[in-house]
């Protein structure tokens, strides 16, 4: 599989127009957006679909009798079938939104906490997590006193599954864990380790915030007990998520907020809930990013997975080729998936990105909300190169030659 130029990708996968910000300039040099890992750009069609309801739809969700609240409602449902279909939930009871992975994570950690988890029972986290797979986790060890264990790294910076295994106890409620490393690239082997916790009886929360854009996900396959991703990074809007849960855990876990739509019937002696997903729905939901990001799962599955997944993997194997020719690089992590972190000698990762961005390339720099892993690595932060199905091989070679003119100037 080669590397798609700019040309190729044009009439082979998603044209590079279908997203109007790619053609701006920064600077006066034209954009190299490689920060797809912290948010990814918006096609047209999410950014009409946005427009569109605002201008003929907008009404409040599952209130009014009236056209548009109906019309707003199909649409809101429609979206949530459409996000049970792209990751094969059993059925749409099972889908619930939120504001993004973090929000996801927060409610499982809030709401099966409350129900399943008591003083020094113990949740397996991992030492790759984001910062939103760990603070929740660490909110609840306040409230209740709960142990938070920790799945360890490999120096090659994959989870070593041996020390895992050993982690389970008869106390373990639940295993939450990445799929893709923000920070490494590193792909788990999520099946495995979903096996692995089943037979300790221990369900699986997986943080598939870095795994939906960038390959085929399907629930049912892996038998995930919980999964969590956020709409901006699968090129739908901001303040849109995801919260997949089995019916049989979200029917036992309590609401996670209180008020409108989440409820039954309320008096002040009494409230009785909502069905599912409805419960943990509480208040005016973002309808309009719920329908915006249907219209960008469509998107990608009209590009289809197959054809994403090689060229994003091509790209990266093709930036990993091309930047170990640099003097004083040093990567992290095995970047399967499509991120690839790294330090150039002796230069500041914050230097490093900032004078990129004077060249117009957008790279991340910093500890990527996983200050815990850089503590392992023993860094204080990398810059990082994050890929996206509209990134091309001349925006690689940008990045290259960037690199190199910053390392001359140090
Ligand atoms: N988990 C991982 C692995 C991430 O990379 C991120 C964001 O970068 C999150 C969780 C949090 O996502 P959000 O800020 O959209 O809630």
């Amino acid at each position: 599989m080669s590397v798609k130029s700019d040309t190729a990708l044009e009439q082979e996968l998603a044209p590079r127009s279908s997203f109007p910000i790619l053609s701006r300039s920064v600077y006066g040099r034209p954009l190299v957006y490689l920060d797809n890992g912290a948010t990814t750009q918006k096609p047209q069609c999410v950014i009409d679909a946005i427009t569109d309801e605002y201008l003929n739809v907008n009404a409040n969700v599952h209130r009014g009798v009236h056209y548009l609240s109906q019309e707003a409602t199909r649409l809101y449902e429609e979206a949530r079938a459409t996000v049970q279909a792209f990751i094969h939930a059993r059925s749409t009871a099972e889908i619930v939104f939120t504001r993004g992975t973090t929000e996801s994570i927060n409610l499982v950690a809030a709401s099966f906490g409350e129900a399943f988890m008591r003083e020094g029972d113990e949740v397996i986290v991992t030492e790759m997590e984001h910062h939103s797979n760990i603070v929740p986790w660490q909110l609840l060890q306040a409230r209740k006193g709960i142990v938070i264990r920790v799945c360890p790294i490999t120096d090659e910076g994959r989870l070593n599954l041996e020390a895992l295994s050993q982690l389970f106890t008869p106390k373990t409620r639940l295993l939450a864990c990445t799929h893709v490393s923000n920070v490494l690239g590193t792909v788990n082997p999520v099946q495995d380790i979903i096996r692995m916790a089943h037979a300790h009886d221990v369900p699986v929360l997986i943080d598939a915030a870095q795994s939906v854009p960038h390959m085929a996900a399907d629930v049912q396959a892996l038998d995930c007990d919980f999964l969590a991703f956020s709409g901006h990074k699968v090129y739908g809007p901001t303040g849109i998520g995801v919260l997949y849960g089995k019916e049989q855990w979200l029917e036992k876990m309590p609401p996670y907020m209180g008020g409108g739509e989440m409820i039954g019937k309320v008096s002040f002696e009494h409230t009785t809930f909502n069905v599912l997903p409805y419960k943990f729905e509480a208040g005016t939901p973002d309808y309009v990013a719920a329908t915006a990001l249907a219209r960008a799962l469509d998107f990608v599955s009209g590009i289809g997975f197959e054809a994403i997944e090689a060229h994003e993997h091509a790209l990266t194997v093709y930036a990993r080729e091309q930047l170990s020719q640099i003097p004083g690089m040093r990567f992290f992590g095995p970047s399967d998936d499509a991120v690839i972190s790294f330090l150039v000698g002796n230069i500041h990762h914050l230097d490093l990105g900032t004078l990129l961005d004077r060249l117009g390339i957008a790279v991340r720099t910093g500890h990527h909300c996983a200050e815990p892993l850089m503590h392992r690595l023993g860094i204080e932060g990398t810059v990082r190169a994050s890929f996206a199905l509209y990134n091309t091989k001349e925006e690689v070679d940008a990045l290259v030659q960037g690199i190199d003119r910053v390392r001359k100037m140090f």
